[in-house]
């Protein structure tokens, strides 16, 4: 023990990273969680045998994983049984018109070749040019504090800021290799997980290909909450205390220094460095004085955040066919429903949507003979988000999820909840209601996104999917990992 007393804000991938990396270094370190369970947008709940997963459903980027229990000394089966899916999803543009995406390389090849002549060579070539970003932007980029241009100034890197295509757009980048229609469009989806359109992402993100395509589409058996329940074990055998339904209501600063928080019951807790892993604008803007925010409201107003959802969380009482693990459906055209998130925010009115069916790989989350169902439609953030919407845009989405697959499934529902923007505020403090942070656009990518330092307060350091590296499950696990060493450095 360095006798360093440690306090971080929240319980998600981010929080529970920097707490094992700093626990594991030698600081004493509490994590104070509002919520009653560890998680964050990766909680779980469960209900009359139905286990569902709140939030994440797509573990990509399986080394990431391995690497954060690595460094520890565990292995990712410590924890749990990952299991790689083949198919690896559906994308469904139409009745009878699905693409199953097979995890072998090879056959993923002649699907695009029978979409395509020439497609499965030219695939050949992105993905060569995708697994060196994805070498050098995972291994290297997103470990960055980013809070300096200086590191990147490394003769390499700079060379490399070309080759990995941070000023092209990933639309424009996938044009050059592929024509076809569908495979425009299976080739952009991965970069809506970054909470942009392709226009707007840089083609670096074409290493999200690479992480779809070679690398595949896994699940840890019991559901992705299985992830956060090995953190907090490993977590607590390094040491580290949750303190759980204690919301911290004010960071208390003194003379730029942070030397504790007060707890919504008037607790207080002392710290020597606080790390806030809840929502960068929330602990910015309601948890400290005015004289110690980072950014003003305008800067806050003018971030692209990543987008909402409506979610509903599904109890069906039999299984149902022609529904993977993982469906797509892009029966409608990405355009009016992108420009309804970001351009002209309001409900669309002919919204793309996911469905998750993880009771069709693990029995374990849904009763015998049952499905458990997860749907999810993006959604604008800041949206007005009332009952009467949530119903209608549940029926237009069951009414095409119905007619595609070809069954009636509302009637069989036996659970049925809702999420979207009030609940997003209500449990996480979400800005606007957003579900994954700030988008990766290229004026909000590594020194231009929130600082992972307060430049006011001298030991208040975020984490998480508002700041570097963004959004998503690895990187918010890189997150936590990248602040602990910064505060290993600053304050040993
Ligand atoms: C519906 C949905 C689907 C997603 N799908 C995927 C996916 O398939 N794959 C993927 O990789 N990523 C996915 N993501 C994104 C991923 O879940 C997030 O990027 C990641 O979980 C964010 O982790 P975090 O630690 O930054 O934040 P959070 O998980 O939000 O953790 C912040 C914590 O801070 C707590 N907190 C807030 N205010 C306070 C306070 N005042 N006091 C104490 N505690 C506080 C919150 O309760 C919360 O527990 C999805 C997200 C959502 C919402």
């Amino acid at each position: 023990m360095n006798g360093k007393h440690v306090v971080v804000i929240g319980s998600g991938f981010a929080g529970i990273s920097a707490a094992t990396h700093l626990a594991a270094s030698g600081y004493q370190v509490t994590v104070a969680e509002k919520n009653s369970t560890p998680g964050g947008r990766a909680r779980k709940f469960e209900t009359g045998g139905f286990v569902f997963d709140m939030g994440p459903s797509w573990y990509w980027m399986p080394d990431v994983f391995d690497r954060y229990f690595e460094t520890f000394g565990k292995k990712v089966s410590d924890y749990y049984d990952l299991v790689r899916l083949d198919p690896s999803y559906a994308v469904i543009y139409g009745k009878d018109d699905i693409l199953s995406i097979p995890a072998d390389l090879q056959a993923f090849k002649q699907m695009f070749e029978d979409l395509e002549s020439g497609s499965g060579k030219r695939l050949e070539e992105f993905l060569s040019q995708a697994a060196y970003k994805y070498q050098v932007g995972i291994h290297d980029l997103v470990h960055k504090p980013s809070r300096s241009l200086m590191e990147f100034a490394r003769l390499s890197l700079l060379r490399d800021l070309f080759r990995m295509d941070i000023f092209q757009s990933m639309s424009k980048h996938v044009r050059k290799f592929f024509k076809e229609d569908k495979i425009i469009r299976l080739m952009e989806f991965p970069v809506l997980f970054l909470g942009e359109t392709a226009e707007n992402i840089p083609a670096l993100y074409s290493l999200m290909n690479y992480a779809d395509i070679a690398l595949g589409t896994w699940y840890p058996m019991g559901g992705m909450h299985k992830i956060i329940e090995g953190m907090v074990a490993l977590a607590e055998e390094k040491g580290v205390e949750f303190r759980f339904s204690s919301p911290v209501k004010q960071i208390n600063v003194t003379n730029g220094k942070a030397h504790s928080i007060t707890f919504e019951n008037g607790e207080t807790l002392d710290a020597d460095v606080v790390v806030a892993g809840a929502d960068y604008h929330h602990v910015d803007t309601k948890l400290l004085a005015p004289a110690y925010r980072n950014y003003s409201d305008s800067y806050w107003d003018t971030r692209v955040m990543a987008p909402s959802s409506l979610l509903f969380y599904l109890g069906v009482d039999k299984k149902l066919k022609n529904l993977l693990h993982h469906n797509l459906y892009f029966d409608e055209p990405l355009g009016p429903h992108a420009d309804a998130i970001y351009t002209r925010p309001r409900w669309p009115e002919k919204p793309l949507f996911y469905v998750s069916a993880p009771s069709v790989t693990d029995p374990s989350v849904a009763p015998e003979g049952k499905e458990n169902l997860f749907l999810l439609v993006p959604l604008a953030p800041g949206l007005t988000d009332t009952e009467e919407l949530r119903e209608k845009y549940y029926h237009m989405v069951m009414d095409r999820l119905e007619a595609l697959s070809g069954q009636e499934i509302r009637s069989h529902v036996i659970y049925r909840r809702s999420y979207a923007h009030k609940d997003f505020m209500a449990d996480y403090h979400a800005f606007k209601g957003n579900a994954y942070g700030l988008a990766n656009t290229l004026t909000q990518t590594a020194i231009l996104k929130p600082s992972l330092k307060s430049k006011k307060v001298s030991n208040l350091y975020y984490t998480g999917q508002l700041t570097v590296p963004g959004p998503g499950v690895p990187p918010s696990l890189i997150s936590g990992g990248v602040v602990a060493k910064e505060i290993q450095k600053e304050h040993q």
